[in-house]
């Protein structure tokens, strides 16, 4: 489903990513782990090409994304065109929502669809509906962001992603910005994804939820992948002693 191979990303001086793989299956979740400054969010905004790494190959769906330098020497899309189409198989959730605020919650899910997708505003009503209440929004359709708690915006988040029906979804630190007594809401939507057998890639610092439902977890030590392995190694077992400190810290 992706696969990302020899990632690599410099800003100015500093070498961020020095050679990121990762593949996921469709039905894996995998999740990205490490301390503040690892480059967790840089490698996934490089898979939703948010950045463009400065080596490395990206696949998506046996689809291997096209670049090319520019004057200055850098790599840029080939095609801008085939990267609006991968994209829009790829659902991001943030840190901090980074919902419309002057559109509804009804409206913020809705308007993917009809602006990338040119579905019809009926049809794209139904099935924001639908998505908000398979995320317990129901009843919040026609309030405003700021109108509605940090959990609910978050779910209302998830639930914008879901509207262009992805083929992967990418969380960085979903519940990072939520107050202690909003985070399992958000989680249990989460936890329901990766029951239906989504395709996802997680950064979170959320260990209990990461051991339950990942598939592989990656921890990430200055730009690099240090230890990769099952949750149940991983967290148990972990092999290096940089790994275990983190867990002890997080936990
Ligand atoms: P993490 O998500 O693991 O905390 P990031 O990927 O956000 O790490 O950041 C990794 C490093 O890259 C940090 O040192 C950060 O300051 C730097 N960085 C991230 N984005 C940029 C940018 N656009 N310009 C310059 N430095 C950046
Ligand atoms: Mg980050």
């Amino acid at each position: 489903m992706l696969v990302a191979e020899g990632i690599r990303k410099r800003f100015g001086s500093i070498e961020v990513l020095s050679g990121i793989d990762l593949r996921a299956r469709e039905h894996d979740v995998i999740t990205l782990i490490g301390s503040s400054g690892s480059g967790k969010s840089t490698f996934l905004r490089c898979l939703n090409f948010l950045e463009v790494p400065d080596a490395g190959s990206i696949t998506i769906g046996g689809e291997q994304v096209a670049t090319r330098q520019n004057r200055q020497g850098a790599l840029v899309p080939r095609s801008a065109r085939q990267v609006c189409r991968l994209r829009a198989g790829i659902g991001m959730v943030f840190q901090n929502f980074n919902l419309w605020s002057h559109m509804t919650v009804l409206e913020n899910v809705m308007a993917p669809p009809v602006h990338v997708l040119g579905m019809s505003r009926k049809e794209a009503a139904e099935r924001a509906q639908a998505l908000l209440h398979k995320v317990g929004l129901q009843d919040r359709a026609h309030h405003y962001p700021g109108q509605i708690s940090g959990g609910q915006q978050q779910r209302c988040a998830i639930a914008r992603a879901l509207a262009m029906d992805p083929k992967i979804l990418l969380f960085d630190e979903p519940t990072s910005a939520l107050d202690p007594e909003l985070v399992s809401e958000v989680l249990k939507v989460i936890r329901l994804l990766a029951e239906e057998g989504r395709t996802m890639v997680m950064v979170t610092h959320e260990m209990g939820f990461a051991r339950e439902v990942s598939t592989e977890v990656l921890f990430l030590h200055q730009g690099q992948v240090e230890e990769r392995a099952s949750p149940a190694e991983l967290f148990g077992n972990p092999r290096s002693e940089r790994c275990r400190k983190f867990i002890a810290s997080v936990l």
